[in-house]
């Protein structure tokens, strides 16, 4: 069993001062994999404040020696890319393969994506060229508090320490108890690099320990998380008293709106990228509106291919998919399908229970259901689990109508080969993201949501802006 209990603070690998053991569960097995502590106020304190010493240097430091330090850090990442790989895998369930290319993947994209809009991101600037006495500084937001989920763990790390470092902040990393190992790897990737003691710090705990005490803090100056809307909103409120920036990437319950001239692949497309990662991405399209004309074509159809999904070990290698995260995940999921039965929607494919042959493991049924209409909860709630809800439209009016009928507004798909059609599609759509036609977003593309899906947005410029103040200033000296 691995043993990690320390934390890493002010630029050192140091004994907890109130920690409790954690066990951390392989959800392919569901035995215990590792054991971390998780740490209290003291713990919480002793991080903040090596953060808040070490503020004003890191933001005096000029931004080229800060993206220096992260082009170290993405050297290292990628040379510890395996390491990074099979942490992630071990206790978050990823196929290893996945975990490999796309888990791993996403920390080096961001992370590069970051280097090169700073490069060109003027941080001093004149007002205009009309007001040479005017000056605006971009200054870093202060001390930070990083919040981050098991789905995505080095996509969220990255987006946040990335973003952070190269804006002048100074951080507290809490990754999720469920994955925490993988978090631990990077801060010794952090440590290698040679960022300063303090700019990065890493405790682990839980919601109502050491993320409540973060949140709360008079000493953090913003709060940056991603996960459920559960929790965002909890952080929001323990936020309230000391007025922080609090900045939410929280659920969605995308629509993909697939369209009679849709191309032969989006059916398959839009079922495999639901499953991926066995349905635990907040940008997963889990509702399929489909034009009526096509409607039961597409059934069939999307029946089919997430019939020939399969599901497996984290540690086997090939294209399937693992189990989901945790007994409370798999429980809710169930609980979900069962929904999805009862209130009348047809399930074509998977359903309750296993996989067939997998016994022990947070292993679910690759699920697809038909014939759902907007107000069952399966269409209403974020499910995070391998589960599909199609639903039919007659119109484009009325497709438009349903996928922004939803509390959330993080991402929705549009399928379909008229180019205007789309263009307006993508203009009335109420989320952050529309990705049309399987064309992923290009590099440097903003992340994030609308409505409940959240504020703010992560990667590219926008995500080194989320942790910087805008400074306006007059009387300023020619130089
Ligand atoms: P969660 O929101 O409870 O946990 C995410 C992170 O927030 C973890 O680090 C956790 O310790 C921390 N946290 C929890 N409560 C907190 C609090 N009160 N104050 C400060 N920090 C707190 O997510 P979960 O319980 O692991 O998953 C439950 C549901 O959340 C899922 O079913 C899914 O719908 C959603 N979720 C969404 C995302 C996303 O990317 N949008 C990611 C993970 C989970």
């Amino acid at each position: 069993m691995i043993e990690k209990r320390q934390f890493y603070i002010n630029g050192k690998w140091v004994d907890p001062i109130e920690g409790r053991d954690h066990h951390v569960i392989d959800p392919s097995t569901e035995d215990p994999c590792a054991v971390i502590s998780l740490g209290g106020q003291a713990d919480t304190d002793a991080a903040v404040a090596a953060a808040k010493n070490a503020f004003p240097s890191w933001m005096a430091t000029p931004p080229s020696e800060r993206i220096a330090l992260v082009e170290k850090l993405l050297d290292i990442y990628q040379s510890r890319g395996e390491e990074m790989a099979q942490a992630m895998s071990l206790e978050m369930g990823a196929p290893i393969d996945m975990s490999r290319s796309s888990q791993v993947g996403a920390g080096t994209w961001h992370l590069q994506n970051f280097i090169d809009a700073a490069k060109s991101f003027d941080f001093d600037r004149p007002l205009n060229d009309q007001s040479p006495n005017d000056r605006i500084i971009y200054e870093a937001v202060g001390v930070c508090a990083l919040i981050t989920p098991w789905n995505w763990p080095m996509n969220q790390v990255t987006l946040k320490v990335g973003a952070a470092a190269i804006a002048g902040c100074t951080m507290v990393l809490k990754p999720s108890e469920e994955s925490p190992l993988n978090a631990m790897l990077f801060a010794e990737m952090m440590h290698e690099a040679g960022f300063p003691p303090g700019v990065f710090n890493l405790v682990n705990g839980d919601g109502a320990g050491v993320g409540s005490q973060l949140s709360a803090h008079p000493d953090i100056d913003m709060v940056s998380f991603t996960g459920s809307s559960r929790a965002g909103k909890l952080i929001s409120k323990a936020a309230a008293d000391t007025l922080k920036r609090v900045h939410l990437e929280l659920g969605g319950k995308g629509a993909n709106l697939i369209f009679a001239d849709a191309d032969d692949k989006a059916v398959k497309r839009g079922v495999l990228h639901m499953m991926q990662n066995t349905g635990q991405s907040c940008n997963a399209p889990s509702r399929m509106l489909v034009e009526a004309p096509i409607y039961d074509r597409v059934v069939d159809e999307a029946g089919e291919i997430a019939s020939k999904v399969s599901v497996g070990p984290a540690s086997a290698e090939g294209r399937h998919i693992g189990p989901v995260v945790n007994a409370t995940q798999w429980q809710k999921i169930q609980d979900l399908i069962q929904k999805g039965i009862d209130e009348g929607a047809r399930l074509v494919t998977g359903g309750l229970g296993r996989p067939e042959g997998l016994n022990k493991g947070f292993y679910v049924r690759p699920t697809v259901f038909a014939d759902v209409t907007n107000d069952m909860t399966i269409a209403r709630e974020e499910i995070f689990g391998p589960v599909l809800s199609i639903m039919k439209f007659d119109s484009e009016e009325e497709g438009v109508r349903i996928a922004n009928d939803t509390v959330y507004g993080l991402t929705n798909y549009v399928q379909s080969q008229d180019g205007a059609r789309r263009n307006r599609l993508a203009r009335q759509l109420r989320s952050g993201m529309v990705e049309m036609n399987g064309e992923g977003r290009s590099a440097g593309s903003p992340f994030g949501g609308m409505k409940q899906s959240g504020n703010g947005r992560e990667g590219g410029v926008w995500g080194i802006e989320d942790f910087l103040e805008v400074k306006a200033v007059s009387g300023w000296a020619a130089e």
